[in-house]
């Protein structure tokens, strides 16, 4: 359609059975307007060669669905989950999945439209996204990229030049979602639910076709599949504790097999340190807080153990045991790795007999912080730079005293301080995407000012280097932000 745009889409989910997916097009839009456009994730995707010019008329109508690329065949998928503990048989109700792109190093990425119109799981929704919530995933997850932390990707946002209504009325959108796929654990909860052996049975197939597939040898590929996922969760879970993220929304359909972030509805990032940090204005309970990630991914692990449970052995009683023990697997590897962990946070590289002090450091440090009310990336930050600025916080007898111990213990370590602080500068990012600071580059956006969106975006595409941008963007913001869901 005019992009230039070198298209090699695949469409393999469409070889699944029909259970698994609607045929639904796009809905087209009235005045589509290129807001963003990632150039550099085009081209690592193959669709733009280097250096190359896309016309911005034509990209806004493929990135609006106007004009389908080659090879594009777009359907809703079907799913279902526990959101917020309570089951539902689901689908994409504002998106459709148009293919899967090969990259020229012969991987494969789902593109996603996200607020393209109604589908048949729409239900009561419009189907349509509002423009400030696309640009919020966008500039958040192309952040959680730069971190290092297993993500979807954000390709395009279109302004489709028609409104949509929350609560009142805001201008509409779509967003181009890259991912590694879409299988979700509430794929697999649906494929159960249907009750077929042989529908769960194609999805496992594909799940391992397409992430693991040196497991298609293996003699329990259901039961490798699932210690994979537990795998890929201790991580993913384990770099949200690094660097401070609250995903906010951890329903099992919101937890991809691939082991990567998705679904940037409430997510935020907290200031100040604390377990209990909560930012969804919908999670009034605080089952999504800060500090409980770990035990929730467990328990949606579970969720999709119990789905997988008729292919973990032919005897329940035997699965349910293969399926415990992968759940336990889950919480003790996550301790040793959350050690390592804050081991490379606080520069202390292991030595044989110190587990248990530093196992101390480490938790007094958290507890001091939350006494302090001190800002948890600029703690860790401080601690990894001798030259860096020092918060007042730090003048505090508390930390003075943690602080003594922590240097002995660093002064105990085999590696140079200079390793140290580069294995710690490694962990500890300088620059975050905090809250308030999304929130005027959003403003600014949806009033027309792209300027300070792009200047918060090239801050974040290298956080972990000394951060030389505007000084608002390393300070803790207000205190009571709330983030709103599914907008
Ligand atoms: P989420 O909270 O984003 O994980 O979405 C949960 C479910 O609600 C998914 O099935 C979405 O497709 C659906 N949904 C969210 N917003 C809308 C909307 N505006 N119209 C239709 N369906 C929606
Ligand atoms: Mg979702
Ligand atoms: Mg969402």
């Amino acid at each position: 359609p005019g992009d230039h745009l070198a298209w090699k889409l695949d469409n393999t989910y469409q070889r699944l059975p029909e259970a698994f997916w609607t045929a639904v097009a796009p809905t087209p839009v009235q005045a589509p307007r290129m807001v963003m456009f990632n150039r550099p994730l085009a081209t690592r995707l193959g669709l733009l060669a280097d250096g190359a010019d896309a016309n911005a008329d034509a990209l806004a109508q493929v990135f609006s669905g106007n004009a389908l690329p080659d090879g594009a065949a777009a359907i809703a998928q079907a799913y279902a989950g526990h959101q917020f503990g309570n089951f539902t048989m689901l689908g994409d109700g504002r998106a459709v999945l148009i293919g899967e792109q090969i990259t020229p190093d012969g991987r494969r990425f789902d593109l996603q439209f996200k607020g393209s119109g109604p589908t048949p799981f729409s239900r009561q929704g419009d189907g349509r996204a509002a423009l400030g919530p696309m640009l919020r995933e966008y500039v958040i997850s192309e952040a959680m990229h730069a971190l290092g932390v297993p993500t979807t990707r954000s390709l395009a946002v279109v302004a489709t030049g028609e409104g949509v209504f929350r609560e009142e009325p805001l201008p509409g959108a779509v967003l181009t979602r890259v991912a590694a796929s879409h299988l979700r654990f509430g794929t697999f909860q649906y494929a159960a639910a249907l009750g077929q052996p042989e529908l769960l049975q194609s999805l496992v197939d594909y799940a391992i076709d397409r992430h693991d597939p040196d497991l298609k040898a293996s003699p329990a590929p259901a039961l490798g599949l699932l210690r994979r996922v537990v795998e890929r969760h201790v991580d993913l879970v384990l770099n949200w504790i690094r660097i401070g993220f609250v995903h906010g929304v951890m329903n099992t359909d919101n937890m991809a097999i691939s082991g990567e972030t998705i679904d940037y509805g409430p997510c935020a990032f907290i200031d100040a340190f604390n377990p209990a940090a909560v930012f969804s204005s919908i999670d009034q309970g605080g089952r999504y807080a800060f500090g409980a990630q770990p035990g929730v991914a467990q328990w949606n692990l579970a969720r999709l153990a119990e789905a997988l449970l008729p292919l973990l052995a032919p005897d329940r009683d035997a699965a349910i045991r293969l399926a415990e023990e992968q759940l336990n697997r889950f919480r003790d590897l996550y301790q040793v790795r959350w050690q390592a962990m804050m081991r490379r946070k606080l520069g202390l590289a292991a030595i044989d007999g110190e587990e248990e002090s530093d196992a101390a450091l480490m938790g007094d440090l958290l507890q001091w912080m939350r006494a302090a009310g001190a800002d948890y990336t600029n703690t860790f930050r401080a601690l990894s730079d001798h030259d860096a600025p020092r918060p007042g916080q730090f003048a505090d007898t508390a930390f003075t005293e943690w602080r003594a111990r922590w240097q002995a213990r660093r002064d105990r370590n085999p590696i140079a301080l200079a390793e140290a602080e580069a294995m710690m500068q490694a962990a500890n990012p300088a620059v975050i995407p905090r809250n308030h600071v999304v929130e005027n580059a959003l403003t600014a956006a949806t009033g027309g000012d792209l300027a300070p969106l792009q200047v918060l975006l090239g801050a974040l595409a290298h956080p972990y280097e000394p951060f030389r941008g505007d000084p608002a963007c390393l300070q803790s913001g207000p205190a009571g932000f709330k983030t709103f869901c599914g907008t």
